[in-house]
């Protein structure tokens, strides 16, 4: 997994690895900035190979680049910055793998995307619809992404999986938005609908059960294991144009496992990505 010298070399249908260490709009607490690092760290620790158990290797197959992260230091705000950040390296033709950062980034990344495809289908997996209208007075935390990409009209069709918090302000969000949401209790895999445009993957680490992925801020027992998500990937159709990974929070983390969980998912991504 080459970084290469100029994004510019990167060519169409490549995977891109970006990182997005902002963690600004948490409500609860912060870490996910050090989400990048960590997920990097345990993908090149050297205790597992860099095979997706479609037999591609990412690390020699020539097609996957690790661009670095974006670059926060630059003085137009954060959503500016990641939208922008995102559209140089999807104007070279790459797709984009995403590693965030709390779920607050989302919304710039698919405004990215929106971009270069008019209709899109987002799959969310979250224990959370994250569809507050604000939380605690602010309209950017990380609860509340999917209802400005609602508001702006981003996508086409958003669909949630895993969630178990809602509420009735959120249901009342969900109506309004037309958003699809299956609820963890009553999750079957088959209930996934077939998505007939573009497909982008927000996968929020914390719509995994706190057993398999405790390294996230919000513990919300009762969600997907490891091998459901896994499979969820592997069976998505059509082709991924674009996904995330988000809500790795380093502090709640025993001994890298939900880093390297990430790593782990963020390898079958790639993988289909490639498809
Ligand atoms: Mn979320
Ligand atoms: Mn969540």
């Amino acid at each position: 997994m080459r970084t290469p010298t100029d994004i510019s070399t990167l060519s169409t249908n490549d995977v891109a690895i970006l990182g997005v260490p902002f963690d600004e709009n948490s409500s609860f607490l912060r870490g996910p900035a050090a989400g990048p690092a960590e997920i990097r760290k345990q993908l090149h620790c050297g205790s597992a190979n860099y095979y997706a158990e479609d037999g591609i290797d990412l690390a020699s197959c020539g097609r996957v680049f690790d661009v670095g992260d974006i670059d926060f230091r630059v003085a137009s705000g954060w959503l500016r910055t990641i939208e922008d950040g995102a559209g140089k390296v999807l104007d070279t033709g790459a797709k984009l793998l995403s590693l965030g950062g709390d779920h607050s980034v989302t919304w710039p990344l698919i405004r990215a995307h929106a971009k270069k495809h008019p209709k899109l289908t987002i799959l969310q997996i979250d224990a959370h619809p994250d569809l507050y209208d604000e939380l605690d007075g602010n309209r950017h935390a990380h609860a509340c992404p999917f209802a400005r990409i609602m508001e702006e009209g981003l996508v086409d069709r958003l669909v949630q999986i895993g969630i178990r918090t809602l509420n009735q302000h959120q249901r009342d969000q969900a109506e309004r938005f037309g958003v699809e949401i299956i609820e963890m209790k009553d999750w079957a895999p088959e209930k996934l609908p077939d998505f007939d445009s573009p497909l982008y993957l927000t996968l929020d680490l914390d719509g995994l059960d706190p057993a398999a992925a405790p390294g996230v801020s919000h513990h919300e027992p009762g969600g997907f294991s490891a091998r459901q998500v896994i499979e969820i990937i592997q069976n998505l159709r059509p082709i991924l144009v674009g996904a995330d990974v988000v809500e790795l929070n380093p502090v709640r983390d025993h001994f890298g496992m939900t880093a390297m969980l990430g790593s782990k998912l963020l390898r079958e991504i790639a993988a289909k990505m490639l498809e």
